[in-house]
């Protein structure tokens, strides 16, 4: 038997040709990887494993898609695992010892709201998790990774990342853009309770990262999630949300939004006469 590649799909260039081949799924939940993990189940590839790693920040929705995903998956005879960081996202963002750059913060405990050079749950609570099951797995194994990387995304293939030699992506393969793959999903009956048609991307809740539109979207779709960002909020150092808005400026604007177009008004932020308005709501509070 040639060990340098897997029997199975004829992929791979090993180095150590006395190690077996382990076929592992990257498996985050969202549309890309669903439709991945299905339609290779679909398909009859190889999978020996399948493992998610949980922020514990995820939608409830996202959860209960999870679980669904994990029958079908264990009913096929797969092992399903799910990895997670020792301490929550919470512990993080107020309670970890850190030494702030800001001396206004000396002291003061927790990593404050990610932003956008300061993404430390990326790697805290999905990339480090990972990295150390992989290196046990890469030690045992020859692993081959499925990653859910849709055709159209082209920015992400650059990405240091996801160029490793011993990943594969299916979708790309497969000539599937993020649409196909959504609407593979839909066809087969997974919708995440229509998460998808509500926000642009679907990641944590609780992410200062998201879009404007996202989080409006939180404010006004999952009133107890928003309302729990504030209790967070109230317990980290960093004064701000995301670079430009606190919690509660987002929520005078959200609110003077709605009030506004119950009146018939602009809320163009571009348009002077919504920019005065929010000018004196903000000056208010
Ligand atoms: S989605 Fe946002 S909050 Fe969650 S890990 Fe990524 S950057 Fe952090």
């Amino acid at each position: 038997m040639d060990n340098r590649k897997c029997k199975n799909c004829k992929y791979g260039d090993f180095q150590n040709e006395s190690k077996g081949v382990l076929h592992v799924v990257s498996f985050s939940g969202g549309k890309d990887s669903t439709a991945m993990l299905l339609h290779m189940l679909e398909l009859g590839m190889p999978i020996d494993e399948v493992v998610n790693v949980d922020t514990g920040m995820e939608f409830p929705a996202m959860y209960r898609h999870i679980e669904k995903v994990r029958a079908v998956v264990e009913t096929a005879g797969v092992k399903f695992t799910t990895l997670k960081a020792d301490k929550t996202f919470e512990y993080y963002l107020t309670r970890h010892p850190v030494k702030h750059r800001n001396p206004e913060f000396a002291g003061v405990p927790g990593y404050g709201w990610p932003g956008p050079r300061t993404r430390w749950c990326t790697g805290t609570l999905k990339t480090n998790v990972l990295r150390k099951y992989t290196r046990d797995l890469r030690n045992a194994y020859n692993v081959i990774w499925y990653v859910g990387l849709a055709a159209d995304e082209t920015a992400r293939f650059l990405r240091k990342n996801n160029t490793a030699d011993d990943q594969r992506h299916p979708l790309a393969e497969w000539g599937w853009t993020e649409a196909k793959a959504l609407k593979y999903c839909y066809d087969h009956g997974y919708d995440w309770e229509g998460l998808y048609k509500l926000f642009k991307r679907v990641s944590c809740w609780c992410c200062p990262l998201q879009s404007l539109q996202d989080l409006r979207q939180l404010r006004r779709h999952f009133p107890d999630l928003w309302a729990r960002l504030f209790e967070l909020d109230a317990q980290q150092c960093r004064q701000r949300f995301t670079a430009s808005d606190s919690l509660t400026q987002l929520e005078a604007r959200f609110a003077l939004e709605e009030e506004r177009i119950a009146q018939g008004l602009t809320i163009n932020a571009r348009a002077k006469e919504f920019k005065d308005a929010l000018a004196e709501r903000l000056q208010k509070k």
